[in-house]
This record gives C-alpha cells, sequence and structure tokens, in this order.
C-alpha cells in the first residue's frame, strides 16, 4: 500500500511539470500564470492581494509584485470592493481572460476529464487528501461555497420562486448562484455533505 501511495506521489510530481517551468511563456512566469490562474477561479472574498498570497505560497510583498506585473501588462485590474472600501479586488481583464485560453496547464485539465475513474471522483479523492493535509498543518484549503458550513439560502427568496440565491454567513453577503462554484479561501467543510445547490 505504502509503496502504490509513494509511487503516486513519483507521478504527481511529475504532472506537476504542467504548471512549473523554467524561463517564461507567453511573457509569464509559472507564478504569474498560477496567479492569474487563481483570480480567473476565486470569488470576490479571496480575489486580494492577501488571498493570492496564500494561494501561491509568497510573502504579501512577493504577491504585490506579481501583481504589479500582471497589471503591468493589462491582465489584471484593481477596483475597491463595495463592502469596504479599504479593502482591493482583484479583477482579470478581458485580455488576461483571454491569455488564459493558452494556459498550459489545460492538458492537464483535458488528462483528467478523459480519466476511466471520472473527473468528479479524481476531484472528490483530491479533496480528501487536502482535507487530511490540512488537519495536520492546522489549515484549509481554497475550495468552492457548495460543501461550505456558512452557505445559507437568501431569507429573501425563501418564500418566492424567483431563480435561487444565496448568502454568506461569514462575510454576512449575497453570494449569486454564478458565484458559489469559485474558489474562497474562508470556506470550512460542512459536516453533512453539499448544500442542496
Ligand atoms: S459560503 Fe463559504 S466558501 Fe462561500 S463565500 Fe462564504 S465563506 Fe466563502
Amino acid at each position: 500500500m505504502i509503496t502504490a501511495a509513494r509511487e503516486a506521489v513519483d507521478l504527481l510530481i511529475q504532472a506537476a511539470s504542467s504548471w512549473q517551468f523554467d524561463d517564461t511563456l507567453d511573457g509569464l512566469r509559472d507564478r504569474e500564470w498560477m496567479a492569474l490562474r487563481f483570480l480567473a477561479r476565486a470569488n470576490r472574498f479571496s480575489r486580494t492581494p492577501s488571498g493570492l498570497a496564500q494561494f501561491v505560497g509568497t510573502s504579501r510583498a512577493t504577491a504585490s509584485q506579481t501583481v504589479k506585473r500582471l497589471e503591468d501588462k493589462g491582465y489584471l485590474q484593481r477596483r475597491n470592493s463595495d463592502q469596504d472600501k479599504r479593502s482591493v479586488i482583484l479583477d482579470v481583464t478581458p485580455r488576461g481572460e483571454k491569455l488564459l485560453l493558452t494556459d498550459p496547464i489545460t492538458q492537464l485539465v483535458h488528462a483528467i476529464a478523459a480519466l476511466e475513474l471520472g473527473a468528479k471522483n479524481f476531484r472528490d479523492l483530491l479533496r480528501q487528501i487536502l482535507e487530511q493535509l490540512d488537519a495536520r498543518r492546522d489549515r484549509h484549503h481554497a475550495d468552492n461555497c457548495r460543501k461550505c458550513i456558512f452557505l445559507g439560502e437568501a431569507t429573501s427568496n425563501r418564500a418566492s420562486r424567483k431563480q435561487p440565491e444565496y448568502t454568506c454567513r461569514f462575510f454576512r453577503a449575497d453570494v449569486d448562484a454564478s458565484e458559489i462554484d469559485l474558489l474562497c479561501f474562508n470556506f470550512e467543510r460542512r459536516e453533512s455533505g453539499a448544500f442542496p445547490v
């Protein structure tokens, strides 16, 4: 069992060459690709310089330099949060979205989509691994609202037949249906499975 697990780690390390490389690709280093990719997948609460630093595993200062480079290239723009004017939200621009169509990680996405095991099963296995690592390191990985303990149904919609919308009890803010599959660093796993959305 341990041998198979060890072999799996060897293979994972080699798969990492999809997102780790020397030099640059389309003018971006691997960490800059990682940052752009994360910001395109993160919700508005995590699309911040500190969320980025946490995801890429760097200091705030290094994350700020990455943001500056991506802004200078026109791939990112910053704006003030509607809730807290002192907070900055980082948005990927249409130019950044276009660049992401050539993301070197796309080949890996296709390889996972083609797995006999099924992409959802593979995703769930990875989630289990991350949860075990989180428990050992006393940290949380970023994940989406669907399995988060803080997601609730928006009160105003309970009595209506409108398109369902949600609320985040952590941020005390509405969460649009289009946002629930985005990554969030304040995610905390709900024990009883996914919210029925
Ligand atoms: S419900 Fe959870 S994952 Fe979603 S925004 Fe709130 S804290 Fe983040």
